[in-house]
């Protein structure tokens, strides 16, 4: 189903979209971080991910999906400060790396840049499960696409199982200690708040499956012949 398929151009609307709902989200992202760190959060997200939209707007127009994800890791990194904008980044960049040479996101893309997106960040941050950072989140979605049939070729379910799998993994960081990072200092008082980090994760993973089922719900409502 071609509609399945997250192309360079749709890729950047994706990218728009989650810039503005993770700008939407920022004081409720500080609020988050200032629970266990310097309440910045928010902020350092909404810089990179403005950063990110206005790479997008200087990039070549026939940028690869694979272009794209590693060009705006590269420019979440440069913008925004702290460990985050490394741990992102480095993500993004990881993510983009295994797309080279495909023409557009499909399923078995998704599943194996959510992949290196994980190992990129049990490098970069030195985490393991458990330890409430956004690794968890990352963690949590690709464990429920391990639990799906290998053949599933449905993007859109893939990205909205890996979303709610991420989110209810970000939210389950509020029973943890933080163990590594700054934070970790702080002990049992990071208890009873989500890893801010876990939480955009889930946030970006959330409105990629919403853009995804928008387009789709688009697509069925318009008169037959019209959708190419
Ligand atoms: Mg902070």
């Amino acid at each position: 189903m071609a509609c399945a398929l997250i192309t360079a151009q749709d890729l950047r609307s994706v990218l728009s979209r989650v810039a503005q709902k993770i700008a939407e989200q920022e004081s409720y992202l500080n609020s988050l971080d200032a629970a266990v760190g310097d309440g910045d959060h928010g902020i350092t997200m909404r810089l990179g991910f403005q950063a990110i939209v206005r790479k997008l707007g200087e990039l070549d127009l026939q940028a690869s999906v694979d272009v794209i994800w590693r060009e705006a890791g590269m420019a979440f990194m440069n913008a925004s400060g702290g460990a985050i904008g490394v741990i992102l980044g480095k993500m993004f960049m990881a993510g983009g790396t295994t797309l080279r040479g495909a023409q557009q996101l499909g399923a078995p893309e998704f599943r194996n840049m959510l992949s290196a997106m994980e190992t990129a960040i049990a490098k970069a941050g030195r985490a393991k499960p458990g330890d409430k950072t956004i690794l968890d989140a990352v963690h949590g979605a690709n464990s429920a696409l391990a639990g799906l049939n290998a053949t599933s070729d449905d993007l859109a379910l893939l990205v909205s199982r890996a979303a709610q799998a991420a989110n209810r993994a970000a939210q389950d960081t509020a029973d943890m200690v933080c163990r590594v990072g700054r934070a970790s200092r702080l002990g049992d008082r990071t208890l009873g708040c989500p890893d801010p980090g876990a939480v955009s994760f889930s946030i970006i993973l959330r409105e990629m499956a919403a853009w995804l089922a928008e387009r789709q719900a688009n697509l069925g409502a318009a008169p037959t012949g019209t959708n190419d």
